[in-house]
């Protein structure tokens, strides 16, 4: 048995020694190094040399996106200089980009963890993985790009983009594996289809590793069925080191942490306090052996559960849930928490419209009106409008009895809403003064 096996299947005692190790090495580690952590954790009365048990870090204050942005570009590194190989920001759409940095040592961390995934779906040095994130500065594209080399499979670093020529590698390079953003991987398999291929027989995939962006079981299985392959969800973020904080494995119920480098906890999103196993709250990661760019307590702003519970692999590593969505995607309409998520499930549901959609946020006197535009299925052909009228009231019933709150509905051309090579934008706020 290889140690990294050894370890997925450790008894959870044990990983959890290494949790505690990890935890007190990285709090000294921020306190000496980053003058940040020496201040909130002097402000806060958190004594970083007094941890003797995971419980301990409960005391610690949290680190959040803002911090991390106020300390741009360097404020947050625990290393020199001279010992940082790598740099990748996230991509700063609504501000001050945050810096990620990595040492020799933490690329390596990234590649195991990243490997794993490729792993889980029973991938290795046999398979072709074409990886179709984005190469750059966005964690995705390079992420998988080590992930892959590690595991010792073939590489295809295409990078996003160029639909047509990622058809036509997927047909003739023998590609088993595909990373991407779960709405990408939709807009190869559609665009196949529209040129008369059908990826379910002429593609070679056996497993997608999809993440970057929330998707639904539905459009997960719609994936499934016109790629003819299993798709994996994959979790992680530029605060903390990319892609692979967390993977399924095959059974698909819940992303395994890599409970040996990352100790996660779930928060109550209002309050800060923590929650037990099961109850959906803010996921908070605490890194344990990343060198450049530690974090203790980092809010995510990610929406998910621990799930109780064993999984059916064998793997020990605790699994949080799929993810709901960010606590900043997260709409208020009329006082209801909707997730962008929640209306995917609901559309799934009627079988006249496809996955892509909009939600679009604007004001009408004092009132917030959200309205869905949805695109039909192209062999959707109603033969009049009161027919069109009829499935947007249709589904605006179905959504408020699902979600308990008014949502107007407009049906769109097929294609009419712009497609992303990268993450789909869902929701276009178009109040004053909101962007
Ligand atoms: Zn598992």
């Amino acid at each position: 048995m290889s140690s990294e096996q050894d370890i997925l299947t450790a008894p959870h005692e044990r990983i959890e020694a290494i949790q505690l190790e990890g935890i007190k090495k990285t709090v000294i580690n921020c306190y000496e190094h980053i003058p940040f952590y020496r201040a909130s954790f002097d402000e806060a009365g958190f004594d970083p040399y007094a941890v003797s048990s995971i419980d301990d870090l409960r005391s610690a204050p949290f680190v959040t996106k803002q911090d991390l942005r106020d300390a741009y570009p360097y404020g947050m590194l625990a290393v020199p200089m001279r010992d940082v190989r790598e740099i990748h920001m996230s991509s700063g759409t609504t501000g001050v980009a945050t810096v990620g940095a990595y040492t020799e040592h933490d690329l390596r961390l990234w590649a195991d963890c990243f490997a794993r995934g490729i792993a889980y779906a029973n991938g290795g040095p046999d398979d072709v993985v074409q990886v179709s994130y984005g190469y750059g500065l966005f964690t995705g594209g390079l992420g998988a790009h080590y992930g892959s080399l590690a595991s010792g499979a073939t590489t295809i670093p295409i990078s996003a983009g160029n639909t047509e020529r990622q058809i036509r590698v997927l047909r003739e390079m023998g590609s088993t594996i595909l990373c991407c953003t779960p709405s990408y991987a939709m807009h190869i398999a559609d665009t196949a289809l529209e040129m008369g291929i059908d990826p379910a027989t002429e593609f070679h995939l056996r497993a997608g590793i999809h993440g970057a962006e929330p998707f639904s079981d539905n459009f997960r299985a719609e994936l499934e069925r016109k790629l003819n392959y299993k798709v994996l969800d994959v979790y992680g973020l530029t605060e903390t080191m990319g892609p692979g904080v967390a993977i399924e494995c095959l059974e698909q119920n819940g992303l395994h942490l890599a409970e040996d480098h990352f100790y996660a906890e779930i928060i109550d999103p209002a309050t800060g306090k923590n929650l037990p196993d099961g109850e959906w709250g803010e996921l908070v990661i605490t890194t344990l052996d990343r060198e450049a760019s530690p974090v203790v307590r980092y809010r995510t702003r990610d929406i998910t559960r621990i799930l109780p519970g064993e999984c059916a692999c064998g793997r020990t590593h605790r699994r949080i849930d799929r993810l709901h969505g960010r606590t900043d995607d997260m709409l208020i309409i009329r006082g209801v928490n909707v997730f962008p998520s929640q209306i995917e499930d609901v559309m799934k549901t009627v079988p006249e419209v496809s996955s892509w959609y909009q939600i679009e946020i604007d004001t009408r006197g004092a009132l917030d009106v959200v309205t869905l535009k949805v695109e039909a299925e192209p062999d959707f052909a109603p033969d009049t409008i009161s027919e069109i009228e009829g499935l947007q009231r249709e589904i605006k019933a179905r959504l408020k009895a699902a979600l308990s709150v008014g949502i107007e509905v407009k049906l769109v051309e097929p294609k009419s809403i712009p497609r992303s090579e990268g993450k789909a934008k869902r929701v276009i706020d178009l109040r004053k003064g909101i962007k």
